[in-house]
């Protein structure tokens, strides 16, 4: 296979599922951080939820020399600390410390954030998508599909404290997929779309002897002025009202 044959970008749909990310300054925890004896990250014992700079992942990270120490324990004092610990030792080739605190750990997934955001800058640009993975020490990534595979592994595992994750199809292939969702999550996050106050208003069918309730999506009032459409749950409900009232005045006319 050429180099980079396939996927071409046009033949690589990414998708953020279920909803577009719209804050670009997520809350990350911070605390000072400064480096220990043999290495070690030490922290300190207040911790604060702060938002990132905006573009931190395009400007500030990607100037970042993540082979030096002191940078790498400044820009998380500066930004906020990596929290991870594990770290996948098969496309890296490394076998890491085993204190989890060892200035490594922090090191390397910052050179996967660096990975990951250099993989999309070569999307968007018509690059290569393995140099930035290999550039980060990340040897075992290939290019075409081997770096959409780790780019969606990674985006995913930084993603899951966020109700985001990314979705790759190329051809047949889709991976990505969030599987972890199960018919009760699922439920729970419809009823909560069906909570918020900008969403449908909740209707219950003015056809007597129907009760379903259901959203209105017109129904929320403008300006202060409530509408009062979509009162029926269904075409069928609309239909049985209209002809039930049709009769009571026909009836009524009868009676005359
Ligand atoms: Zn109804």
């Amino acid at each position: 296979m050429a180099r980079s044959a396939f996927p071409k970008p046009s033949q690589v749909r990414v998708t953020l599922l279920p909803e577009p990310v719209t804050d670009a300054t997520p809350f990350v925890v911070r605390r000072s951080v400064w480096l220990g004896a043999r290495r070690r990250v030490e922290v300190g014992s207040n911790s604060t939820l702060e938002p990132l700079h905006p573009e931190l992942c395009l400007r500030g990270l990607m100037k970042l020399e993540v082979a030096d120490d002191e940078q790498v324990i400044t820009f998380m004092d500066a930004n906020g600390m990596v929290t991870k610990a594990f770290f996948d030792e098969a496309s890296t080739g490394k076998r890491l410390p085993v204190d989890e605190r060892h200035v490594d750990h922090a090191r390397w997934w910052l050179a996967a954030a660096r990975a990951l955001v250099g993989h999309w800058e070569a999307h968007i640009f018509g690059e290569p998508l393995d140099e930035p993975w290999r550039a980060e020490g990340f040897v075992g990534v290939g290019p075409g599909l081997s770096a959409w595979t780790q780019f969606a592994t990674y985006m995913n595992e930084g993603l899951r404290q966020y109700p985001t994750f990314v979705q790759i199809e190329a051809g047949d292939l889709v991976f990505g997929r969030n599987w972890s969702a199960g018919l009760y999550s699922g439920l729970c996050r419809q009823l909560a779309y069906h909570m918020n106050a900008e969403g449908p208003v909740l209707r219950r069918c003015a056809k007597q002897g129907c009760g379903q309730v259901f959203g209105s999506q017109q129904g929320r009032s403008l300006k202060g002025i409530s509408r009062n459409d979509a009162i029926y749950c269904s075409a069928a409900c609309a239909a049985a009202e209209k002809q039930r009232q049709y009769r009571i005045r026909q009836r009524a006319k009868e009676e005359r």
